[in-house]
């Protein structure tokens, strides 16, 4: 019997199209494949899809921290856990613009501003995000905000403002969601992204590993994750930063390998997305890295003051991060490359 990465063997060379109808078991035997036999698939499905020279630097500007009223496990933010995060209320749109336009003279082409906020609510803050989205906007960036569970009229709202891209990560597989988070539910991560999709804001989605899942839940949120049609245009793939003070301060490392097979197994099975290696980055080494970006990442978070979101998760530098790009010869993307990528995707 033919496996998927055998036909898959058979099709690279040829272009391998976009699916949205992926079996777990098929997944899975991706995940699996000969470590040096995946890397070369990813490879290759990378280049038929991206420009294997551009790395786009995304940097990361929490908007409004802390004093969050979810429980995920994870998270500095929750205001259930004592972590070093002190909360901060809502920025004001200059200070916001100013991180936004130093970010861009750095060579970042995509902000992302969070929000510690358990969903989007209709008063005076949303109002100022949307003021601070037209704002950043107007830099030239590729504007993207995370602010937990979002209406389609929200939707709408920071669409008709000009916003890029809205992150929404799922975090973990159905089956495992409950044990990390219990005040909300899969389904309502879902129904935000449905609420996305009913506008042009393109989605970016995806989830952390070290939360304790197993590899079957690595496949069954990547199984979710590339059955939504279209595939979120944006794959954060997180390792966990593990925050003092959380429930999960004291999980074990993930390894190398497994982070690499994540991004490969994303790459194959969602080819046009971006995949993003997101939090957790600093930990690895620049071979690592390199790996990671051989397995098709194409996206880093980088920062001016040593933190992606807040003081305890760290993040390399704008100057630590140039230097290992100009030594594996990649170079930064420009804002809005591939814009036109969702509406020409080639169906098999
Ligand atoms: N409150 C919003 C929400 O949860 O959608 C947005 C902010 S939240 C900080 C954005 C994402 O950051 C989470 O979905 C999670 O995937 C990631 N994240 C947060 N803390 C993390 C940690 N300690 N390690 C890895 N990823 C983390
Ligand atoms: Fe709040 Fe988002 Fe942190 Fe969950 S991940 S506690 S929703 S800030």
């Amino acid at each position: 019997m033919t496996s998927a990465i055998e036909k898959f063997i058979n099709k690279v060379g040829k272009a391998v199209g976009i699916r949205y109808d992926w079996q777990k078991a098929e997944i899975r035997a991706i995940y699996d494949t000969p470590f040096l036999e995946l890397i070369y698939q990813a490879a290759t499905v990378h280049r038929q899809y991206h420009n294997p020279k551009q790395i786009q630097v995304c940097k990361l500007i929490s908007i409004k921290t802390g004093a969050c009223p979810e429980d995920c496990s994870y998270c500095a933010q929750s205001s259930r856990y004592k972590t070093e995060v002190k909360p901060q209320a809502l920025l004001d749109k200059q200070t916001v613009a100013n991180i936004a336009q130093e970010a861009k003279n750095s060579g970042v082409s995509r902000v992302c501003m969070g929000a510690a906020w358990r969903e989007a609510r209709d008063n005076s803050q949303f109002d100022q995000v949307l003021d601070m989205v037209k704002e950043v906007t107007a830099l030239g960036l590729e504007v993207c905000c995370t602010l937990g569970m979002l209406t389609e009229n929200q939707a709408k709202q920071l669409e008709a403002a000009g916003l890029y891209a809205y992150n929404h990560n799922l975090d973990t597989s159905p089956e495992y969601y409950s044990t990390i988070i219990t005040t909300r539910t899969y389904s309502d991560r879902l129904d935000t992204i449905n609420n996305v999709r009913q506008t042009n804001v393109t989605v970016c989605s995806g989830g952390i590993l070290g939360l304790g899942e197993n590899v079957e839940d690595r496949v069954s949120m990547l199984h979710t994750l590339a059955n939504l049609h279209p595939h979120p245009e944006s794959v954060p793939i997180n390792i966990l930063s593990k925050v003092q003070g959380t429930p999960l301060e004291n999980q074990p490392d993930v390894p190398i390998w497994d982070v690499v097979r994540m991004i490969a197994t994303a790459r194959l099975i969602m080819p046009a997305s971006d995949v993003r290696l997101s939090a957790g980055r600093a930990r690895l080494s620049q071979v690592e890295q390199a790996l990671c970006f051989l397995a098709g990442a194409n996206s880093i978070f980088s920062s001016d003051n040593g933190h992606m979101l807040t003081v305890t998760t760290p993040c390399p530098g704008y100057d630590a991060d140039k230097e290992m790009l100009n030594l594996l010869g990649l170079e930064m993307r420009p804002s809005f490359v591939g814009r036109e990528k969702a509406t020409t995707e080639v169906v098999v």
